[in-house]
């Protein structure tokens, strides 16, 4: 039988990246034991009273359809949320909640993009960006981002492909390289999306976790309201990521698209998991800043374990639970390195190269175990590429 090109196509041939991920995962499962730096996950779980308040909703019954839109009062407190951090208006009618992040990109792609539009992204990017943009049937196009400019976008590197494009997504702070956009950037990026008439659709979904400057969401810029859809989720906030719940913020009439959007497609989001979400997020920064704190404290051991070396160059990491490392005065790729490192000393990091061309030469480290073995991990790798360098 014929299966959709659309489907079929989704990943667009080639490697997909993972290969030093699944060899990995190959070796834990024969045993070996593997220190893994490669997954976007705390260590941690979702905190008890968070669960504790979703066994209370589904004991009370709220275990039906719920309102496929998200509940009004969830919708609300997203809206108050996002009116406070931003100060831009915003009332439930912009937000439509969605089954995480990233069904929230695709639905936000959905909405922007006709079949054989074509949609921005930079490189290096977070892995599912380019299947989410084929998936809605957009053309992607990737534009790069250098490493000389730590990985800030140049509005005039998106210039020359803003007059034939739809979209641009961007995602601040970043996966893969941890950087969080400057206010100079964000209003270079915004000024491309008003002259060209561009939708930005703005990843945010890493924004409580800021560990230099602050997070600026452009639709808070001038006359961006009316053109952003700002992704968000609970999965990274509030170590959340199993319970899929998200949002979508966006202007009154494309959310009103995009929910008949999720009436076709999701039905909306499990009204449990979408009070525990509102229980949590009412909770306040305390927990925000208590579930970004291991990250915050990794960083600067990170930090002070770089200083001792030359091998390894910090990408400046402001932001999201990841350290870009620059590999590249070991003359290996990313690949090679994350490879070599695996053998020698069961290792796992993500290559630079997973994460699109921009990146090579560097490898992806996730801070996601504990204290004592991440740093016991870094000092090994960066001895490892002393030795080669
Ligand atoms: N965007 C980025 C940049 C991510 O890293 C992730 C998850 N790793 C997502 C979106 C999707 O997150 P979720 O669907 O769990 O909300």
């Amino acid at each position: 039988m014929q299966i959709s090109k659309r489907i079929s196509g989704l990943l667009g041939g080639g490697s997909d990246g993972w290969d030093v991920f699944n060899r990995a995962r190959d070796m834990i499962a024969q045993g070996t034991a593997v220190t893994e730096l490669t997954i976007g996950e705390h260590d941690i779980r979702t905190a008890a009273p968070i669960l504790q308040d979703m066994h209370r909703a589904a004991m009370a019954g709220h275990t039906g359809y719920a309102a496929v839109p998200g509940t009004t009062s969830l919708r609300d407190t997203v809206a108050a949320r996002v009116q406070k951090r931003t100060g831009v208006p915003t009332t439930r009618r912009n937000v439509l909640i969605t089954p995480g992040g990233q069904a929230a990109l695709f639905a936000a792609h959905m909405a922007t993009c006709d079949v054989g539009d074509t949609a921005l992204y930079l490189d290096p990017f977070y892995a599912t960006y380019p299947g989410t943009l084929r998936g809605v049937g957009a053309i992607p196009q990737v534009i790069r981002t250098r490493p000389e400019d730590a990985f800030q976008p140049r509005a005039s590197d998106i210039t020359p492909y803003a007059a034939s494009a739809t979209s641009l997504l961007v995602n601040s702070p970043n996966n893969p390289t941890g950087v969080v956009y400057s206010q100079a950037t964000l209003e270079g990026i915004a000024d491309v999306c008003k002259q060209h008439d561009l939708w930005l659709i703005s990843d945010e979904v890493y924004d409580t976790q800021v560990w230099e400057g602050e997070h600026i969401s452009p639709r808070a810029l001038p006359d961006m309201a009316e053109r952003t859809l700002v992704v968000g989720s609970m999965s990274k906030s509030h170590a959340m990521t199993g319970s899929r719940c998200g949002w979508i913020v966006g202007p009154e009439e494309i959310i009103t698209h995009l929910i008949n959007l999720a009436t076709h497609t999701t039905y909306g989001v499990p009204g449990y998991i979408q009070d525990a979400s509102e229980f949590a997020l009412t909770r306040g920064d305390a927990l925000e800043e208590e579930i970004a704190e291991p990250f915050r404290r990794r960083r600067a051991l990170a930090k002070q374990v770089l200083a001792q070396q030359n091998a390894v160059a910090l990408v400046p990491a402001q932001g999201a639970m990841y350290l870009m490392l620059d590999i590249r005065a070991t003359g290996r790729s990313g690949e090679e390195f994350a490879n070599d490192l695996l053998t020698a000393h069961h290792i796992a990091v993500m290559p630079g190269e997973s994460f699109g061309s921009a990146a090579a030469g560097h490898v992806r480290v996730a801070m996601t175990i504990e204290d004592a073995a991440f740093e016991a991990a870094l000092r090994t790798l960066c001895s490892f590429a002393e030795g080669l360098a």
